[in-house]
């Protein structure tokens, strides 16, 4: 007996944990900076804390009021009906609840590259085949219809993430109008905003409402700093209600972290000091790196280092980790999260030195 066929399946390699890390070269974790998973440097909301704390003598029944009333407060913040909301146990979930909801076996998705390891890993075991869309570095990744379009070919579900991970570079919502105004009408776009909170450009929720042929994702593991409590969903239209209850785990999202939903969507001040903090960083990432960097609407920077392997290994064996690029199709640079002003700084100077050691 054996599991089905797996073998073109990517794997998805997580950046390594702090403790991890810590235990493997031998370091206290205190000392450590971690800048590669995009987490929220000031951890999550104190009132999301307060709330898991509150509810915790609660995880003995189901979660079914908090589930409804996370659910109502999301689709009126989005000012849609409450049967858009498809909440799911991470960002990540509600990708594979729409690969569920849409995919026959066989059919093909088109997914950036450079992107985001999961789509197509779930792409592929929900039973769908994966083509690419190239994001050129010679463009600074400029993400067009035509980058797009280019490669479309009658797919299913086009992937298309603004701010892109892991470059930093947006779609406008014009040109995503256009990308799902030129594929076929069976053509679902999945525009993935997993970063909207750090850039200044429109949500593309106001297209949900316009057309029956794109879903938004979202996450709290980013801008709410709950990535270990594992929350997303996906704003849809009206009529995919149905779809979403034939897809949908009972009782997926726990009552703990529907709890800790609800009180992170009430902390603005967190949310606040974290955009605030990730735009300063950018900026300073920018302005001191001594290497390439690209422009970016997320919580994080791309840079060009050269060998991305090498210098992140040498940059962690100095307490600082940060994202090699290598499994992006990114072997030349890295990825660094936007931390505190004290971590950021830290970073740009343990780089700094790295990358004048490399060179000299
Ligand atoms: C972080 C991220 C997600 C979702 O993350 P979850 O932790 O699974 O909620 C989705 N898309 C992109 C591009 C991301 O970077």
């Amino acid at each position: 007996m054996e599991p089905r066929d797996l073998s073109d399946h990517t794997v998805y390699r997580a950046g390594r944990g702090i403790e991890e890390v810590a235990r493997d070269r031998g370091l206290d974790p205190d000392d450590l900076v971690k800048l590669s998973s995009n987490e929220n440097p000031f951890g999550a909301s104190p009132k999301a804390v307060d709330a898991v704390r509150d509810h915790a003598d609660r995880v003995y029944s189901y979660p079914k009021t908090s589930h409804t009333d996370l659910t109502a407060k999301i689709a009126d913040r989005h000012g849609v009906d409450d049967e858009q909301i498809w909440l799911t146990p991470s960002g990540d979930t509600a990708l594979d609840y729409l690969a569920r909801a849409f995919i026959d076996p066989g059919q093909r998705v088109l997914v950036p590259k450079p992107g985001f390891a999961y789509y197509p890993m779930s792409a592929r075991y929900h039973h769908g085949e994966v083509d690419e869309y190239r994001m050129e570095k010679s463009e600074n990744f400029a993400q067009t219809p035509e980058t797009v379009l280019s490669a479309y070919d009658g797919h299913r579900i086009v992937y298309v993430t603004s701010p892109h991970n892991p470059t930093g570079s947006e779609m406008s919502l014009e040109d995503v109008r256009t990308v799902a105004e030129e594929t076929d009408e069976q053509t679902l776009v999945v525009y993935d905003e997993a970063y909207i909170h750090f850039t200044d450009s429109p949500s593309a929720v106001d297209l949900v409402a316009e057309r029956d042929d794109v879903a938004v994702v979202r996450t709290f593991s980013k801008a709410y700093g709950l990535a270990g409590m594992r929350l997303g969903y996906a704003v849809t239209p009206t009529e995919w209600a149905d779809a979403y209850a034939s897809v949908n785990t009972p009782f997926g999202v726990t009552e703990l972290t529907c709890r800790a939903g609800l009180a992170a969507l009430d902390d603005d001040d967190h949310v606040e000091q974290t955009v605030e903090t990730a735009k300063w960083a950018r900026e300073y990432m920018h302005e001191t790196l001594d290497a390439k960097t690209w422009e970016s609407g997320g919580n994080f920077v791309l840079v060009e280092v050269g060998d991305a392997s090498a210098v992140a290994d040498a940059a962690q064996r100095q307490g600082v980790i940060v994202r090699d690029c290598s499994s992006f199709g990114l072997p030349e640079c890295i990825r660094i999260s936007c931390g505190t002003k004290p971590q950021t700084r830290r970073a740009v100077e343990t780089l700094n030195e790295v990358l004048a050691e490399v060179s000299a």
